[in-house]
Formats: structure tokens, sequence, C-alpha cells
């Protein structure tokens, strides 16, 4: 029988999340279904129940539901727990248990390591914003050994983030990466990154869909820096402003690879195979 997935988000219609798992099922020759539904904004909690009652296997989570879903969970993985974020759900058909995970971080971390080559043992990194997002992926680049400046407009946020407790608590997957850890993380405000360059520059703000620009000063790119913006499907303000800066093209990216590699721990958290995502990330952006 066709087992059944779906994500959720409001808006929804722009997800590229059934494209994918349409293409992990085929290369993996699961039998499943998925498809992107549209909650209200008043409605997640119902929503996730009616899947649940209907017999759906798990959802993906996406804006502006994440920390609903984080609430909604009644098991967490070690990652959502810190994150307080959930864009992944294991549902049961017998039982009322809600299993919550975040694969956010990891897929941010994987698509580094293994598609961009992006070493992040000991690398200044600066990333922008603190929300559903931002919190998903300190935990997953703290562990690879960076040196973690978060900025949010909202100051005391981006504080609030970076103190978070159990920050960097030890992942045996990544102990060779952390050999010579020297990491650190702060929170702050834009204005207090005057005169500073970051390795890599990650924009966790959503400020792409309104067009915007995070207020970066000039100067903030390190030379041979990484721009990356989660944002997918589109040139968002930041990578403009990152090619303006002199950041060399190759050097700039969108989240398009994040995306996917997310997918795949979700999809691995479901079916326990773990898709090839190269094919998959060549496909879309063929596409774009
Ligand atoms: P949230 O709404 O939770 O957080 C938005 C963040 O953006 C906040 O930190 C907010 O700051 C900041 N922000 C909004 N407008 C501005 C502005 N004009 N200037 C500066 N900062 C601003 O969103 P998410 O964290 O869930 O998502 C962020 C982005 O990441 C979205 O574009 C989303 O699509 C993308 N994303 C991509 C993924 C991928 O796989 N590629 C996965 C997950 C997310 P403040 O706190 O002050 O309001």
């Amino acid at each position: 029988m066709t087992d059944k997935y779906a994500v959720i988000g409001n808006p929804i219609a722009h997800s590229k999340s059934p494209q994918i798992h349409k293409m992990f099922a085929e290369q993996t020759g699961q039998d499943i279904s998925y498809e992107a539904i549209l909650a209200p904004l008043d409605g997640f909690a119902a929503t996730v129940k009616l899947l649940q009652s209907e017999g759906y296997k798990g959802c993906n989570i996406t804006v502006p539901f994440k920390f609903e879903a984080f609430k909604l969970s009644t098991q967490l993985s070690h990652q959502a727990d810190i994150a307080q974020s959930v864009n992944t759900l294991k549902l049961n058909f017998d039982s009322d248990v809600i299993f919550g995970d975040n694969t956010d971080g990891t897929g941010l971390v994987n698509d580094f390591r293994f598609n961009l080559g992006v070493t992040l043992n000991n690398a200044r990194v600066l990333l922008m914003g603190a929300g559903g997002a931002a919190s998903g992926i300190v935990q997953p680049l703290g562990q690879q050994g960076a040196i973690i400046t978060i900025a949010n407009r909202t100051a005391d946020k981006a504080r609030v983030l970076a103190s978070t407790p159990p920050f960097i608590k030890p992942n045996p997957q990544y102990d060779s990466a952390r050999k010579n850890y020297t990491g650190s993380l702060r929170g702050c405000g834009y204005d207090e990154l005057t005169n500073q360059q970051f390795d890599v520059v990650i924009n966790a703000t959503s400020t792409g869909l309104s067009d915007e620009m995070p207020p970066l000063p000039p100067g903030i790119f390190a030379p041979g820096a990484l721009a990356y913006d989660l944002m997918y499907g589109r040139e968002t303000p930041f990578m403009k402003f990152a090619l303006a800066q002199g950041v060399s093209k190759d050097r700039i990216t969108d989240g398009l690879g994040m995306l996917v590699e997310q997918a795949a721990e979700s999809f691995f958290i479901w079916r326990g195979v773990r898709p090839k995502t190269t094919p998959v990330i060549a496909a879309l952006r063929n596409q774009q």
C-alpha cells in the first residue's frame, strides 16, 4: 500500500518538496505519495491531527509552523529539542505519539561538506537571523567547529539564541572535525558588525521573500568568503550585495542544496533509506 506524506505550510504553493520526494521515491523504489497542504494560520494542529487520522506517515513543516510543530510533538530528537523548532514529523495511526525532528541544520552542513567542499572547523561564520531556520542550524554549525556570530534585527533574539544552554554538546559523528575546536558563539545586532570579516556569511532571514536586504555593513566578506542564502529559486538582494562586495560568483549560492539535503534526512527518518542528493539537486538546477 502506498504510504502518504505531505508538506504543511502557509503559503505552500511554491514548495519544491513534493517534486524532491517524488524523485527520492523513484530513485529508491519506495512506494509513497507526497503532497503540499495549505494549513490555515490558526489551524496547524488540527491539520496534523486530521492527517494522522487519515493514516499519513509523516510530514515536513515549513514557514510559519515550525515552532508550533515543536510544541505539538510528543517526542523530540536531540536536535529538535535544542532548536525548539521542528521541520519533520513522524506520525502513527495507532497511537498519539508524534515524533518531531529538525533536519534543517544537518541539511545545511551536508550541503557545505559534500556539495560545496566548505570546511567549517575554525571558520568565522556570520549567521543572519534568529528565527526558525537559524535556530535549527546553530548547533550543527557549532558541532563542525565554526566560530559563530549570530546577528539579528531584533538583537536580543540573537543573544538569546546564542546563549541556548546545550550549545555544542559533543556529537561523536563530528569528533574528528572537532579535534582542533576553538569555536565560540555570540549574538548581536547588525550595528556591532562594523570592521569585522567572516569566511562564511549565511542569510537565514526571510528578507529574500520580500526582496529586502539585511542591514550588513560593507567589507564583511573575508577574501575567498562564501555567501550563502537559505532562500532558493531567485537571486536575492543579499546575493547581489555579495557580488558587488567582490565575492566571486562561484562562492555565492542559494539554499537549493540545503533544501534537498534536509529533505533527504527527512526521507531517511521516515523510510530508513538514504537517497542520493546530487542528481536531484542537478535536476532542480536545470529547471531554474
Ligand atoms: P522566521 O520568520 O522564523 O524568521 C525570520 C528572520 O528574518 C527573523 O530573524 C527576522 O528578524 C529576520 N528578518 C525579517 N525581515 C527582516 C529585515 N527586513 N531585515 C533584517 N532581518 C529581517 O523565518 P525562518 O527562519 O523559518 O525562514 C527564514 C528563511 O529561510 C526563509 O526565507 C525560508 O524560506 C528559508 N529557509 C530555507 C530552507 C532551505 O532548505 N533552503 C530551510 C528553512 C528555511 P526579527 O527577529 O527581528 O523579526
